[in-house]
């Protein structure tokens, strides 16, 4: 994605819990050769490991509460710093508080990168639905909807036939603090890109391919410029 005269970018994408930036970060990933560094895959991976900060995590995460800005600190910047993320990346649920953002800003400017936030919106009413229909492939990570983009086979990964797990965070219960988290710490970010012209916002009560589509044309009219 980073031609010669471009600068690398780091494209942000944020949203509330079930809005689709997990999927809409794939297809941006796949699309412009950049790594996709999901944190909340990351802290789930560190949560089933049995250390000490492991199972704080994944207390942290079962009470849909946010890890502190410290561990997001050492993990962005183990991950940021490997080869893979010279020419960008894209961050999925990364930064979440202003804190993080500011962190973030630090980071960019140390690696030589511009940062553009994604925002994708959905109606409230409409996440619940997307998130107790939601599937996840545990072999290869690709996402499913029950209700809206439904595998073959109720249990198997249409891709590469892994079994499909419901999150344990996608309960009703969760969601709702998960929502609210989102609400009090991450809105917030929306006005601080804003305020700096580095924000794209994007309808994402469509289908996937026209989110991404207008999504794609967003970044490159912004600099972005993803192929
Ligand atoms: P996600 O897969 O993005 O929905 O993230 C799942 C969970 O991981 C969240 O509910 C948080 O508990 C945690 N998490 C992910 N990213 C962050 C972050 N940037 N800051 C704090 N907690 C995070």
């Amino acid at each position: 994605m980073a031609k010669s005269g471009t600068t690398p970018k780091i494209i942000v994408m944020i949203g509330p819990p079930g809005v689709g930036k997990g999927t809409q970060s794939r297809l941006l990933a796949e699309h412009c050769s950049y790594p996709q560094i999901s944190t909340g895959d990351i802290l789930r991976e560190m949560a089933r490991m049995e250390t000490r900060l492991g199972l704080q995590i994944k207390a942290t995460l079962s009470a849909g509460q946010l890890v502190s800005d410290e561990v997001l600190a050492s993990v962005i910047l183990t991950r940021t710093t490997q080869p893979d993320c010279k020419d960008g990346y894209i961050l999925d649920g990364y930064p979440r508080t202003l804190t993080q953002a500011r962190m973030l800003e630090k980071l960019a400017r140390g690696q030589g990168k511009e940062v553009r936030l994604v925002s994708i919106v959905v109606p409230r009413d409409a996440l619940m639905k997307r998130l107790t229909g939601r599937r996840t492939c545990v072999q290869c990570g690709e996402i499913y909807n029950l209700y809206l983009r439904p595998p073959k086979q109720e249990r198997t990964c249409d891709l590469c036939g892994g079994s499909l797990a419901h999150r344990a965070d996608d309960n009703a219960e969760t969601v709702g603090t998960r929502l609210a988290a989102y609400e009090y710490a991450t809105a917030p970010l929306v006005e601080y890109y804003r305020q700096s012209d580095r924000l794209i916002e994007v309808d994402g009560d469509r289908p996937v391919q026209v989110v991404f589509n207008d999504l794609l044309k967003a970044i490159e009219a912004q600099g972005g410029s993803p192929e």
